[in-house]
């Protein structure tokens, strides 16, 4: 059966009644289980394969990144393109790059979600990684290619294309080293 706005209202409700018990003494969590899946059927989540992490974070375009410097956390959404190893991005002089030029260390997060229970996620840990001359040239190339599908003609093409240059534009183009990698999923039938 698919899981409609009834069954998750009703859910919710169920959370709310449980959360008032545990507050009042009468709920033990342990002992309870999902209802709704038969006890035979396998739960449908699960950690996705290094294939699949793979595969996410190449379909997907946006992400977002994670920092964190002189004890502030910063979560911040950007484009990217990714070659299997690096993410590349572009930006300005800001937040966030001065914060992972303190701090290299980052998380990235980039998600797909077709309902509330089919989705899948990648959070993967890496370092930040300011790129100069062929190899920002490089990266800006390979961030329009992957891009330029996406773009309208009053997008960023032209900001994009200028980042090679830097003569016109104080830009930053940048890559993410990704080290550890993990990748979560949820599919219920419907
Ligand atoms: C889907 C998506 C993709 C994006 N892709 C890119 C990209 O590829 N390159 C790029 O440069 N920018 C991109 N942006 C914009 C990006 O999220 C930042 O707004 C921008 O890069 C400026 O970041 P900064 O840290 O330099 O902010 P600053 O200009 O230094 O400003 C910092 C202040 O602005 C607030 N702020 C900054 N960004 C946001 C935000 N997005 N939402 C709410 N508050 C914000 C911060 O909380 C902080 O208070 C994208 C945004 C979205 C939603």
């Amino acid at each position: 059966m698919p899981y409609g706005i009834d069954q998750w209202e009703k859910d919710m409700a169920e959370m709310e009644i449980r959360r008032w018990l545990s507050q009042i003494g009468q709920w033990a969590p342990e002992v309870e289980f999902d209802r709704r899946l038969p006890p035979d059927e396998p739960i449908p989540m699960g950690e996705l394969s290094p294939a699949a992490i793979d595969r996410v974070l190449y379909e997907a375009v946006n992400g977002r990144i994670g920092c964190h410097a002189d004890g502030l956390t910063y979560v911040v959404p950007i484009f990217y393109a990714y070659d299997g190893h690096y993410i590349y991005g572009h930006t300005g002089e800001g937040m966030k790059v001065a914060m992972m030029r303190a701090n290299p260390n980052v998380c990235f997060e980039v998600d797909h979600v077709t309902t509330l229970t089919d989705w899948e996620s990648v959070i993967a840990w890496g370092r930040f990684e300011e790129l100069a001359g062929t190899a920002a040239e490089e990266a800006t190339q390979y961030l329009i290619n992957r891009l330029k599908p996406l773009m309208d003609d009053q997008t960023i093409t032209p900001s994009l294309e200028h980042t090679a240059d830097a003569g016109k534009r104080k830009v930053v183009v940048y890559r993410i080293a990704l080290d550890r990698r993990t990748g979560r999923y949820e599919k219920r039938q419907g």
